[in-house]
C-alpha cells in the first residue's frame, strides 16, 4: 500500500470518529480506495485514444481530452473493476447488489451503455430501465468509480501539460465532468476545482460560477455551517447551482477531496434544502 493511501485511510478513521453518521459510507470509501489503487497499479497504457500532437489545440478550443460521446473505448478493464466494486456492494447491500448482478446477467442493465449514458447529460438514467431509484444511485456511483483508475492514468500522463497551458472552464479538461467540490490553496487562496470522475484538479477564478460563468459578485455568495470556515458552500443565484469549497490552509493539513466529498454530505443536503442543485 502506497504512503498516500495509508494516510488517506487514517484521515478516514479520523472522520469516522468526528462524523459517526458517515461511518458506513466512509468504510465503503476506504474499501473502494484500496481497490482503486490495486487496479490503477495494473494499468500500463491509456484506454482512451488521445491525439498527442493536438492536445493544446483541443484544450484551447474548450474541449476536454476525452470525448466519451464519439470515441469507442475498450471498457473491458473498467468493467472488471466495476464487477469487483460490486463485491463491496454485496457485503454492504446484498439485496440491492444481487438485483444489479441479475439485471446485468439478463441484459436489463448494460455496463457499456451506462458508461456512455453517464457522460451525456440528457440520458442520466438511460440504460437502467426497470431499476428503482436506490439501485440507480449505487449503480451510478460504481459506474463512475469504475472509470476512475483508467482516467487517473490519463491525468498522470497529461495533467502536467494541461496545468502548464492553463484551462479556465468550469468543467474538467480531462473528462468533461462538472466538479462537485474544490478547495483554496496557497497564501493568496487560489481556488482549485476537483473532478471526482478522474481525480484532476485545476485552477479556477474565485469569483465565478463554474457552471454558468456568472461573475457578478451580488449573485454569488456562500454559506458555512456553524461558522466553521473550513467548509463552505458557494452558490450562484443565476443558475441555482452550488459547489463545496474547502479551506484547510489554517488547519495545517492537506484536504483529501475524495474523502471530504463524502464527509460533507450534510452540506449537499443543506444546499438542496436551500434550493440549489
Ligand atoms: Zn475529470
Ligand atoms: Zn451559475
Amino acid at each position: 500500500m502506497a504512503k498516500g493511501l495509508r494516510e488517506t485511510l487514517q484521515v478516514i478513521e479520523r472522520h469516522k470518529s468526528t462524523n459517526p453518521q458517515y461511518s458506513e459510507l466512509l468504510d465503503i470509501l476506504g474499501e473502494i480506495l484500496i481497490l482503486r489503487e490495486e487496479h490503477r497499479d495494473k494499468i500500463t497504457k491509456s484506454l482512451f485514444p488521445i491525439d498527442e500532437a493536438h492536445i493544446e489545440a483541443k484544450l484551447q478550443g474548450g474541449l476536454p481530452l476525452i470525448d466519451f460521446s464519439s470515441a469507442r473505448i475498450d471498457l473491458e478493464e473498467p468493467k472488471r473493476f466495476f464487477l469487483s466494486l460490486l463485491e463491496i456492494g454485496k457485503k454492504r447491500n446484498p439485496v440491492e447488489t444481487e438485483q444489479i448482478l441479475k439485471d446485468l446477467a439478463d441484459g436489463r442493465l448494460n455496463y457499456e451503455a451506462m458508461v456512455y449514458d453517464s457522460f451525456t447529460s440528457a440520458g442520466e438514467e438511460a440504460g437502467t430501465e426497470g431499476a428503482d431509484d436506490d439501485t440507480i444511485d449505487l449503480l451510478k456511483f460504481f459506474v463512475e468509480e469504475s472509470l476512475r483508475p483508467s482516467l487517473e492514468f490519463v491525468t498522470g500522463l497529461y495533467g502536467g501539460r494541461i496545468t502548464k497551458m492553463g484551462w479556465d472552464e468550469g468543467y474538467c479538461p480531462v473528462c468533461g465532468r462538472m466538479p462537485k467540490i474544490g478547495h483554496l490553496v496557497d497564501k493568496e487562496g487560489k481556488r482549485h476545482l476537483f473532478c471526482s470522475q478522474c481525480g484532476f484538479e485545476w485552477r479556477f477564478r474565485r469569483v465565478k460560477c463554474p457552471f454558468c460563468g456568472n461573475e457578478e459578485q451580488q449573485s454569488l455568495s456562500y454559506f458555512t455551517v456553524e461558522g466553521d470556515e473550513r467548509y463552505r458552500v458557494d452558490v450562484c443565484d443565476v443558475c441555482k447551482r452550488y459547489i463545496k469549497t474547502l479551506d484547510f490552509r489554517n488547519a495545517g493539513e492537506e484536504a483529501i477531496l475524495d474523502v471530504e466529498d463524502v464527509a460533507t454530505l450534510h452540506l449537499d443536503m443543506l444546499a438542496h434544502e436551500e434550493g440549489y442543485n
